[in-house]
This record gives C-alpha cells, structure tokens and sequence, in this order.
C-alpha cells in the first residue's frame, strides 16, 4: 500500500509546546509547569520538557532502569513481530526443511543469500542467542517484570503448506532461540500462525508449552485462543495478556477458532458487539490490580496511517472492555503512539527480527530500525507511568545498537506520528527514545 509520507516528507516539528513526561504513579493530575520549574525525577513527578531540556533529561534518564524497578510499578518489555522462520530458522542450530512455495523464493536459503549480498557473510549455524544480540544487554540492565512479543511464525517440521503467498516455519529445535530471551509469553493472534495448517498450529503450541513460554490468540478450540496468559508479577499482581488477530493484517477468516475448530482469536468486526464480548472475557478474570494488554494484529504491512476505526476501537478497549494497554502490531515499521485517559496505545511496534534485509523495495520506511519498547505501568490504575525505547537496527539477521542518527531517525517518525495523538518523543542517554505526552 502507499503510504502518505514519502521520503521527501518534511516530517513537523512541533511547537514549543510543553509535554508531561510521566504522572505519579498514584495516577493524580498535574497542571503544565513551565520548562524551568521542572524539578523532580523519573517515574516520581511530572518531568516537563522540549528539545531544549533534553540535557537535563539525560541526567535523569541514567536512573531510568533502576527507577522500572520500584516497587508498586509493573515494567514490561514489549516489541512487534518476531518472525524466527524461514531465513533465520536456516542460520540456527536446527534449520528445518527450507522448502518454499512462493512465486519467487522456493528454498528459505536463498534469503539468507539476499541478507549476504547486502550485509556481508552470516555465521552459519549461530547460537540460539545470536538473533537477539544487543538486546539481551538491554533486556539484562532494563530487568523487565515481563516478556511479551508477537511470535509471526509457526513452530513446526509440518508440511501441510496453507495456499497463500509466504509461508514461515521454524523448527521446534530452534525454539531455545526465543527462550534465550527469556520471553514469557508469546502472541500469535496473527496471519503466519497457521501457515503450515493445524499439524503446524499444534506443534506450535505444544512446543511453546514445552519451552514453558505462554501463548495467546490461538489454539485448540475458540475457548483456547481467547484465553488470556496469566503472568503472576512477584508481589506486584499480575499480567493478563489478550491477543486478538484482525483480518485486516492479512489472516483468512478460514483461520478464526471455533468451539470444534483450531485456529487464532479472529476479531468478527470492530463493533460495539465485539468491543462488549472482550470486555466481559476482561471481567471474568481481571482482579484489582491487575494490568490487561490487548495485544491486537492489525493493519498493512506499510503505512504510517492509523485507520479511523483501529482509533475508536483502541479507546473503546479503554473506555469499555478495561483494558489498560493495547499493544498493536503487523506494519513492518513505527507507528505514532497515543495515551489515551493515561493508558498507553502502541498502534504499530513495527517488527523486531525479521530476514527481510536482503529485500529491497520500502527502504523509506527503514524496516531494519526496531524498537525495544520499555513500559512502566501503575497497577493501581493500570496507568503509563513511561515509556522508554532503546533503537536497534536488524543486521546480519541479529540486533545491533541503532546508531544516535538512526535512532535520531527514529525518534523523529515517531514526533511526526505522535503529533496528531498528542505524544512527543526525546531523546536521552544511551540514544533512548523517551515518550512525553499531553495529560
Ligand atoms: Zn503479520
């Protein structure tokens, strides 16, 4: 799909406007303070700032980590797609049949052959960490509560092929590959769970079950692919993670469970009808203190656009179904992100491992910069306390440290696309991308 910004897309820069960096975590309201009144710390006041505060920030910004910590506050670590098959299965341990039946590519190999043009030789077989690279330093000095990543793969040796355009697998000997980051729950509500049929769906599953990482968004029956993964957060609550698919990112509504049919939590529409459902599942399990994510995949594969409707539906999961974040995903790039009544809307994390780097044709949209987004959030009111993301870049078919004009890049699409959602986006230490918003 084309998208409205081209390269040449002088992105806006906002007006001296003033942006609250984060509200107390009892959740309390606080009137705009002029830049030079800015007085108190990360996670525990109001930080008030523009560009021209960004130096004071940095300062602020070197306790960031540590302050995720606090007691009271649930840190949660979340990205876009992981799509672990096809190339990148091939480079791991136990690469599987590469196979392909797409028009172009017939054997997986041949992308890892692409990314090797581009980038240089890629070490063959790597170590199950390797994917991850920088991440795992991250992941290591940020100490996230929880783990959550949108998992755009079946996990399978199936060859039970779906007739549809790419097909992605991963091995089931390959699944340390996700365990090395010690993710905690994967969603797969999305359009490649299913690419190798139910075979492939079940030995998904089970092989996630095995490696004791939690899914949602897919399973046996439609009662499976609803229920939410339950995270216990020591002494702090718990996680309840929803992860629903919409047919507009790409999934055959063949695909939606049914109470005697495997298959993923397919969203009917984005009615009132629907928004009611999810918000009495939310209601049957969700206890004072507990944080709900609804993590939906939705929208095209480019395209900084946020439909109207993905809008509405977004604040109705907030206003009426008790959800706390939505954690959107399926564009292979940044979208703007919104704070909506203090709750956070990512609208499009964009990937965050693909084999995509050998693939030319929407280099504008700089697929190979991701994001690691870190949220803090209030369990008492299921409020965004903060949202910092540390910049890496896809190379090699691992994650690298963007660099400070990359993530300059990056902090830049997403002040353009936050503009009209009212969030801002600093950068701090370290290249951080810092999230400020209007309350
Ligand atoms: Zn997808």
């Amino acid at each position: 799909m084309k998208h409205p910004h081209s390269a040449k897309h002088a992105y806006h820069r906002l007006e001296r406007r003033e942006f609250i960096v984060s509200a107390v975590a009892t959740g309390f309201a606080l009137a705009l303070r002029p830049i030079w009144a800015q007085t108190t710390t990360h996670g525990a006041g109001v930080n008030i700032g523009t560009d021209e505060t960004s130096a004071r920030n940095d300062k602020q910004d070197a306790a960031g980590p540590q302050s995720q910590q606090a007691p009271g506050i649930v840190s949660l670590f979340l990205c876009g797609d992981v799509m672990t098959g096809r190339g990148i299965d091939q480079i791991l341990p136990h690469p599987g049949s590469p196979v392909l039946f797409e028009g172009y590519m017939k054997n997986a190999i041949g992308y890892v052959e692409l990314a090797e043009e581009v980038n240089g030789p890629i070490p063959k077989p790597v170590e199950f960490s390797y994917i991850w690279g920088d991440a795992l330093a991250e992941l290591d000095r940020r100490k996230p509560d929880i783990r959550i990543v949108n998992l755009e793969t079946a996990v399978t040796r199936s060859n039970d092929a779906e007739d549809k355009a790419v097909n992605y697998r991963m091995h089931p000997g390959n699944i340390p590959c996700i365990t090395a980051a010690k993710i905690d729950c994967c969603t797969l509500a999305n359009n490649h769970v299913l690419d190798w049929g139910y075979p492939g769906l079940a030995e998904t599953l089970k092989t996630l079950k095995q490696a004791n990482i939690k899914t949602t968004g897919a399973g046996h029956n439609i009662q499976e692919a609803r229920a939410p993964a339950v995270i216990a957060v020591s002494r702090k609550g718990r996680v309840l993670v929803f992860s629903f698919g919409s047919e507009t990112s790409g999934i055959p509504w063949s695909w939606a469970a049914a109470p005697d049919r495997p298959g993923v939590n397919l969203l009917p529409d984005l009615s009132a009808g629907t928004i009611r459902d999810i918000g009495n599942s939310i209601e049957q399990v969700k206890l004072e203190g507990d944080i709900a994510i609804a993590s939906i995949h939705w929208g095209s594969n480019w395209g900084y656009e946020v439909p109207r409707g993905q809008r509405e539906f977004a604040h109705r999961l907030i206003d009426e179904a008790n959800v706390d974040i939505v954690h959107g995903h399926s564009s292979h790039h940044v979208k703007g992100i919104e704070v909506y009544k203090g709750k956070l809307i990512l609208h499009g994390c964009g990937d965050f491992l693909n084999d995509y780097e050998g693939i030319s044709g929407h280099e504008t949209y700089r697929g190979d910069l991701v994001l690691m987004y870190f949220v803090s959030t209030d369990p008492s009111s299921g409020n965004l306390i903060s949202l910092d993301m540390t910049a890496m870049q896809i190379k090699h078919f691992r994650l690298y440290r963007a660099s400070e004009e990359d993530a300059r890049w990056l902090k830049n699409v997403l002040k353009r696309e936050g503009e009209k959602f009212g969030t801002s986006v600093e950068l701090g230490a370290d290249n951080t991308l810092m999230l400020r918003w209007v309350v």
